[in-house]
């Protein structure tokens, strides 16, 4: 992909393949070390060895409080990192405003980003209902940042999901970067308008007038970009896909003949009855804009959300 250079992902350095769990292991997300690695630059990160704990090292564990709990050692209660873990995952945490996204390593009490288990100070389990003390520090300094879990990335929509929110939220950065004005804010709003209606239809329609409102454009933009993130939080739906599928197919309706309309609108079909990807009517669209080069849709990035040879779509 050339349109965004070097976006960067934070990830868990042992996702990554590095050997810092407390055994000497990792757990290697071959997605991230062997495909993503092909176009994001990674920050990776062992919150665990960073504070000094070596390789291997003792099991540490949630205890008391899930909302506040401690990060103690599982075998011996003496040890106990949480104020270490806490400062520097804060520390850490402020810096990273450069990363458009993070991958976490699951169930671990540093970095689990959800269902981690908490148990009591008595050692009973309390159920897995706690968040890691770096991941928590991590999303609430960069609370728009995409965070994801090892995994959950092996499933296609969120692994699908994941990126799309990363590539977009690399280049709601870089438009910062650039200098806000209202000009780019609507063209930002303009371009993301299918993603947008694919994700969610109500939150895009509520976007529309914040990018028309004549007011302090920072806070536009700070109001603009929380909701948008929000908007695509979640994969889209095959019908909110077919929705706007069929919304594109309108532009074409001036150029296609009658065998090119009923061919295309098989193929749509076909996708919301689960019988095609979504890669399918999306290519066939693709090729029809490359051939009529319809203005309105041409720098959609709809058509082109994240590099194409992660082959994200195919599994839609
Ligand atoms: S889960 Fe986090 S703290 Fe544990 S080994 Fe991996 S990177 Fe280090």
């Amino acid at each position: 992909m050339n349109e965004t250079p070097a976006i960067r992902i934070g990830i868990s350095a042992c996702v990554l393949g590095d050997q810092v769990r407390y055994d000497g292991g990792h757990k290697r997300l071959p997605f991230a070390s062997d495909e993503l690695s092909r176009h994001f630059d990674f920050v990776k990160i062992c919150p665990e060895q960073a504070i000094g704990m070596g390789v291997p090292r003792p099991t540490i564990r949630l205890v008391g409080n899930p909302d506040n709990p401690r990060l103690i050692g599982s075998t011996d209660s003496s040890l106990d990192v949480t104020d270490k873990m806490t400062a520097f995952a804060r520390d850490t945490a402020a810096t990273l405003d450069y990363i458009s996204g993070y991958i976490l390593c699951a169930k671990s009490p540093s970095c689990g980003m959800e269902r981690v288990p908490v148990y009591s100070d008595k050692g009973d389990g309390l159920g897995k209902i706690g968040v890691g003390l770096f991941a928590k520090q991590l999303m609430a300094a960069q609370p728009l940042l995409p965070v994801e879990e090892n995994g959950r990335l092996n499933d296609v929509h969120l692994r699908e999901n994941f990126v799309l929110r990363v590539v977009a939220y690399s280049r709601w950065q870089t438009m910062m970067s650039e200098g806000l004005t209202a000009k780019r804010l609507q063209d930002f709003h303009r371009r993301h308008k299918f993603l947008l209606l694919a994700h969610n239809q109500a939150i895009y329609r509520e976007l529309g007038p914040i990018v028309a409102e004549a007011g302090d454009v920072n806070d536009l933009a700070d109001r603009y970009i929380h909701k948008f993130m929000q908007a695509i939080r979640h994969p889209a739906s095959i019908k909110n896909h077919t929705n706007t599928l069929m919304h594109i197919q309108g532009f074409f309706k001036e150029h296609l003949d009658a065998d090119d309309k009923a061919q295309l609108s098989a193929v749509i079909k076909d996708y919301a009855a689960g019988l095609l990807p979504l890669l399918v009517p999306v290519e066939m669209l693709g090729m029809f804009l490359k051939k009529y080069q319809i203005d309105y849709l041409l720098d959609q990035y709809y058509f082109t959300p994240y590099p194409r040879d992660l082959k994200l779509r195919m599994g839609l």
